[in-house]
């Protein structure tokens, strides 16, 4: 364990679309950042290669403060096709331009530790260099909360694995798999398992799959009047659910002070399963099995016998979860005990207030584990272009918008803020 005297202001864990444009956003503000983690790791080790994009270019932007590090200015620059759905390996090599321009010295370590010390915080590093912080923003993702149903767990990994475990599904050609799923993931994955010579079938516990299909555009005065009007009632992101319900989460601020309900709702509406209609014609032959769960997984030599809820069995060579992602704070394995003990959190999401801090001062949270107080832009790539405002505006005493806040104990005042009540 070596000491470092490369103290610094705010040190950001996490080199993926949030924290790459927190540093982006801090940095333009003159606040001493270093930066942690692989940068766009998860993008490119835990998501299938040959898969799309679902949000749509326009929400696909990692925002930095002068809007020169756009997708579309990269896609210019780099004679890069304007294609939509936007594939994967555009996005990660946009975001690994992004990080060139906004953070070129990303420390590749991981953090392996983190805990209160006076002042702020001591981060410790995969090679056991120590160093001190005022801040610690966590912009980790997701990657540590895949969802696998615990009636699974004694399963080995050679007959049942999440969608997370794997970059790349060709290594399943010739074998007869089930994905479990009705979301985005499990309908790309089990594509993209048909594309590449697998026998695949979809079992999904939904009644049917929510396909994002655009309207037709109707020849009529209705659609006539919508066609003129949809530039002015667009939401200003169509990634998420109905219209209304992305119009009302696309304002985070606003989504915090909203009451409890009204969120529940939102959230509900908004990050419910549903698939890409452009994959429609890809699974045209593969086989989708709705209203169903799976009861029972027995390893059969090596092969899995699934007894379904229906009463029919499968005999396969693998099953792949697709179930998802599920916030739970205790689960962030770097946090001391202390801190954890420390963090007000809410159905596992950690508790924040403005600047995205939670109930340990100086300590803040990015990407999907605000989702629970900012709402489910932070879920997505498009929510950038809040927080790292945000987290900065906070951070320097500014409001987002340039304004000065008055009486702020930040920078300089961690102690005192200690004693005060986060998320004020
Ligand atoms: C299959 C799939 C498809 C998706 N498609 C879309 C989409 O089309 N559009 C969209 O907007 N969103 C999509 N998402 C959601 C997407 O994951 C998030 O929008 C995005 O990754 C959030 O960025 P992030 O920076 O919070 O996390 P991540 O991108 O996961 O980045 C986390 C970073 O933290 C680093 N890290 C982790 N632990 C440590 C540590 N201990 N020390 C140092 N560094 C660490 C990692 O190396 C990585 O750099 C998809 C998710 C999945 C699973």
């Amino acid at each position: 364990m070596q000491d470092s005297d490369a103290s610094c202001h705010v040190a950001i864990i996490g080199a993926g679309p949030y924290g790459l444009a927190a540093a982006a956003h801090l940095r333009a503000r003159k606040v001493e950042t270093r930066i942690f983690g692989e940068p766009m790791e998860f993008w490119k080790r835990n998501m299938p290669r040959g898969m799309f994009l679902r949000s749509s270019p326009n929400a696909s932007n990692l925002d930095d403060p002068d809007g020169l590090l756009g997708l579309d200015r990269y896609r210019a620059l780099h004679g890069v096709p304007h294609t939509r759905p936007l594939p994967l390996e555009d996005f990660v090599r946009y975001g690994l331009w992004f990080q060139q321009r906004a953070a070129p010295d990303v420390d590749r370590r991981r953090v392996t530790f983190l805990a209160e010390r006076a002042g702020g915080f001591h981060v410790r590093l995969e090679d056991g260099e120590e160093f001190p912080a005022r801040r610690v923003v966590v912009a980790t993702g997701i990657g540590p909360f895949a969802r696998r149903p615990g009636q699974f767990a004694g399963l080995p990994a050679s007959l049942v694995s999440h969608s997370v475990d794997h970059g790349d599904l060709r290594q399943f050609a010739g074998q007869r798999l089930v994905v479990v799923g009705a979301g985005q993931s499990a309908l790309e994955s089990a594509a993209l398992l048909h594309e590449a010579g697998a026998e695949v079938e979809v079992v999904a516990r939904a009644p049917r799959i929510a396909w994002l299909v655009d309207a037709p555009q109707r020849v009529s005065v209705v659609g006539a009047a919508r066609q003129f009007f949809s530039p002015i009632v667009r939401p200003p992101f169509d990634i998420m659910g109905p219209r209304i319900v992305s119009w009302l989460i696309a304002w985070p601020r606003v989504f915090r002070r909203s009451p409890r309900a009204l969120q529940d709702f939102l959230t509900a509406r908004a990050v419910r399963p549903a698939a890409a209609g452009w994959l429609v014609p890809r699974l045209a032959s593969v086989r989708i099995t709705t209203g169903c769960t799976i009861a029972a997984a027995t390893p059969t030599g090596s092969q899995l016998r699934l007894r379904l809820g229906d009463g029919t069995e499968r005999l396969v060579d693998h099953m792949l979860l697709a179930t998802g992602y599920r916030v739970d704070a205790s689960g962030y394995s770097f946090l001391a005990p202390t801190l954890r003990q420390a963090l007000r959190t809410h159905d596992g999401y950690p508790e924040l207030g403005v600047g995205f801090e939670s109930s340990v001062p100086g300590l803040h949270f990015l990407g999907t584990a605000a989702a629970d107080t900012f709402g489910p832009l932070c879920r997505f790539v498009v929510g950038t272009r809040y927080a790292g405002r945000a987290l900065a505006g906070y951070i320097t005493g500014l409001g987002g918008n340039g304004h000065a806040r008055a009486a702020l104990p930040r920078a300089d005042g961690l102690l005192a803020a200690r004693n005060g009540s986060p998320g004020a």
